[in-house]
Formats: C-alpha cells, structure tokens, sequence
C-alpha cells in the first residue's frame, strides 16, 4: 500500500489522481465525470490542513470513479465510504482503490437516502456530486443527505450567484456554516456525442461546510 510519505505535496497528489481510471461508458443522465486531479488536490489538501482527513472516516458521496476516495486514503483518512448509485462506476472505483482493500467500502446506493447511519467528529464528506444539470436539485439533494451524516463537508458545485445563495441557506437551515475554499474553473473533455468544444470550462466553488 502506499502511504502518504510517497505523496509530497499538492502537486504530487494531482499527478496521482490524474492517472486513476475513467469511467468507461459515462452515463450522461447521472452526470458522470471524474474530478479532474487540480480540483480533487486542492479540495483534499484544504481538508488535510485543517485536520479533517488524517484518522477520519470519509464519505464520497457519488464517488463515482473514487478519485476523492483514493485521494483520502493516501493522504491518511482512516478509512471511507464509496457510494454511489451506478454499479459500472463502483466496478471502476473498485479497480482504482485495489491497494486500499480492507480501508473502504464501496456502497451502492442513493445519496439522497444513503443507507449510512449519521456520524459526527470522526466523519467528513468529500463529495462532486452532479451539478443539478441534468436533473434539477440533485446537487441540493446531495448536500442536504451530507449535512445529515458529517459535521464537516467538502464538497464542489457549479458557481452561480442564484446557486452560491441556495446553498448558503441551505448551510444555515442545517446548523452549518458555509465557507467559499477557492474558486476554479473546471475543464472536461468532450465526453458525450452533442459535445462540440475541444474543452469544456466553467466555472466551479470548493466549498467547506462546518456544522456551528
Ligand atoms: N466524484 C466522482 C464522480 C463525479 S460525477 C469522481 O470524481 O469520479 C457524479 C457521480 O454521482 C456519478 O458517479 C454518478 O453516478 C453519481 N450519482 C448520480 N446520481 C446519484 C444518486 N442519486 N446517488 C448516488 N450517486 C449518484
């Protein structure tokens, strides 16, 4: 097993995640895509500084192909709950986290109602969930089922001033406060056959949520 002395910094932890595998035949109704490895460093090096993934126990909630998975154990979680609710994307997650057996669970099922019983201090979800492109609310839905399980978040959405508002009421509602980590641009190639451009940008928000 590796472990997280052969992982230097951020940008060591990029190039390792980068070459983790794709999924193989991306379902575009569920949103599939695998967190580009910047994005996925970034997230999990903030977690790791501020003491939320050494020892702890991580939920990936639509960990799709478990990079965000693969990421924390490496760099120390305890060990982490990879669900999602398609079996072909858990069947690559398998095969991405195979130095890890014995450190993670993989669980199909859906996030809007997982079948996790809720944690506090020992557990953090790092998710990318679907932006809510494809199906209206599933990233609200995603974050409501996280702020039920963990008292700390990360997680990445889609960055539009209506949907930084949703979220930031949504935090409240819940007991958490939501703080903006960084904001990025997420590139993907072209993935489905609509897709036209070489490479699809916009623009995303990391962001921490901290139960008060
Ligand atoms: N974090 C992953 C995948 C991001 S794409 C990675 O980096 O590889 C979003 C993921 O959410 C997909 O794997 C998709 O299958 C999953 N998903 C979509 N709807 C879901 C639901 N209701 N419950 C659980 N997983 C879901």
């Amino acid at each position: 097993m590796k472990s997280v002395l052969n992982v230097l910094d951020k940008a060591a932890l990029e190039l390792v995640l980068e070459k983790l595998k794709d999924f193989e035949k991306p379902v575009e109704d569920l949103e599939q895509y695998r967190t580009p490895g910047d994005l996925a460093s970034q997230i999990l090096w903030d977690a790791y500084i501020r003491g939320d993934i050494p020892g702890k126990i991580i939920v990936d909630l639509g960990c799709g192909t478990g990079v965000l998975t693969y990421g924390s154990l490496l760099i120390g979680a305890d060990n982490a709950v990879c669900l999602d609710i398609d079996w072909e994307a858990l069947k690559v997650a398998g095969e991405n986290l195979k130095e890890f057996r014995g450190m993670f669970d993989l669980v199909a099922g859906d996030a809007g109602r997982p079948p996790l019983r809720p944690r506090n201090e020992d557990c953090v979800v790092v998710m990318n969930s679907p932006f809510g492109v494809k199906k209206r609310g599933a990233d609200i839905m995603f974050l409501k089922a996280a702020l039920k399980l963990c008292s700390r978040v990360y997680s990445i959405h889609k960055y539009t001033p209506r949907g930084l508002q949703v979220i930031a009421r949504t935090a409240e509602e819940k007991g958490y406060s939501a703080m903006v980590i960084s904001a990025e641009f997420m590139k993907l190639k072209p993935r489905y056959s609509h897709h036209r451009k070489r490479v699809h940008r916009f623009k995303v928000a990391l962001i921490r949520f901290t139960r008060n």
